[in-house]
């Protein structure tokens, strides 16, 4: 089965829609415009309920089938936010607001999930209930888990849910999944290194935080390289090395480190956070300094269910004729949230060869609408055949 026909008829109008979105962008919980235009769609498909400010400004949508005999629902998943990015495509519908910028393709994802709903809304062609969802602050502000907060799951009894993300280097409407551990664990770490400043030529009578704070660098490699298992996944990554002091001549009282650590498990992430805090601790007491460490949780693993992963491939295949086994993606991903309550499934979808996502010259390849929305159509009928 190829990609649903009545997509290759919407394609103009659902590429209309995401480039209108991707001319506006808005970023984190602030997608007002976004939101409201989500809901007017939703309203004017006929869905059977719209409700708005779930999560803040996110958006749910509820498309009853022919039937309910199955009494099944399932929850369909895109985000809507940008990124605080410089836009430099040169497209005519290039973004209006510096500084922000659809650097994710979070446009197409909404569009082609708006592009769906109306295709459920006019042909209904299954037995039972579809939610869509549409969620702010992907990027960072833990929009999905917030929406999971509201009530998402329990107000709508979702019983599964499904998400989607455009893939730059994968062929224009190919898939790419795997079950399990999928996107990494995103945490931050801020050290805080206090000692005695003083003098650079009296170092005696001092206690330097700079030679303390490089050996935390080099000591902090060692989580992946002695603690971890080989075969697991961590990646800890010092970003910002900031010392009180920018005169030559002087030994900083204070140095701040920052930076992040990916995890692919609960096990390896409990790990990492335990060996920072020990590591720097240690080394502030080796060298006569105090310490305070910072470890700021973010997304969890996203973990996709073995099932729902099998059938989400099973459908991919129909669309697109083909489903590549996924690698493991060391980056982030708020839907973590939401399979942590519901088992489902996160698929890519080929955004052929672009820039990389969180680039100022990405753009969403509009070629991928018509397997987009077949994928979450097609999940529909197929998890819900009509009776
Ligand atoms: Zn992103
Ligand atoms: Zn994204």
């Amino acid at each position: 089965m190829p990609v649903k026909n009545r997509f290759a008829e919407l394609q103009d109008e659902i590429t209309t829609w995401r480039r209108d979105l991707h001319e506006n962008p808005e970023i984190l919980f602030d997608t007002h415009r976004t939101s409201a235009l989500v809901a007017e769609r939703l309203e004017a498909f006929g869905c059977d309920e719209v409700v708005t400010g779930i999560g803040r400004t996110g958006v749910v949508g509820v498309i009853k089938g022919k039937s309910n005999g199955s009494g099944k629902v399932i929850g369909l998943r895109a985000d809507m936010d940008a990124l605080p990015i410089n836009e430099q495509t040169g497209v005519e519908y290039a973004s209006k607001t510096p500084n922000a910028m659809h650097a994710c393709g979070h446009d197409g994802h909404t569009a082609m999930l708006l592009g769906a709903a109306k295709y459920l809304s006019e042909t209904r062609n299954f037995d039972g209930t579809v939610v869509v969802i549409f969620q702010p602050a992907e990027e960072g502000g833990g929009g999905g888990k917030e929406m999971c907060d509201d009530g998402l799951m329990e107000r709508w009894g979702i019983q599964e849910v499904y998400g989607m993300h455009n893939w730059p280097g994968m062929p224009v409407g190919s898939f790419a999944i795997r079950p399990g551990a999928f996107f990494a664990a995103t945490d931050q770490f801020d050290i805080q290194f206090e000692g005695r400043g003083g003098h650079a030529a009296k170092p005696h009578e001092t206690v330097d935080t700079t030679v303390m704070s490089a050996q935390a660098v080099l000591a902090l490699q060692t989580i992946a390289s002695r603690n971890a298992d080989p075969v697991d996944q961590v990646v800890v990554s010092v970003t910002s090395f900031e010392t009180s002091s920018k005169a030559f001549n002087v030994i900083p009282q204070r140095v701040q480190l920052k930076g992040t650590v990916r995890t692919m498990s609960k096990e390896m992430r409990e790990i990492a956070e335990t060996r920072i805090k020990e590591i720097c601790e240690g080394i502030a007491t080796t060298f006569g300094g105090t310490v305070n460490v910072r470890y700021i949780r973010g997304y969890p693993v996203m973990v996709n269910s073995d099932e729902q992963t099998e059938f989400a491939a099973d459908v991919a295949r129909k669309v697109s004729g083909n489903c590549d086994d996924a690698a493991l993606v060391m980056g982030g991903e708020d839907f973590a949230f939401m399979l942590e309550e519901r088992p489902g499934a996160y698929i890519l979808v080929g955004n052929g060869d672009s820039a990389s996502v969180h680039h100022p010259e990405y753009n969403f390849n509009d070629e991928a609408i018509p397997a987009g929305c077949s994928w979450w159509a097609e999940i529909v009928e197929n998890r819900m055949p009509a009776a």
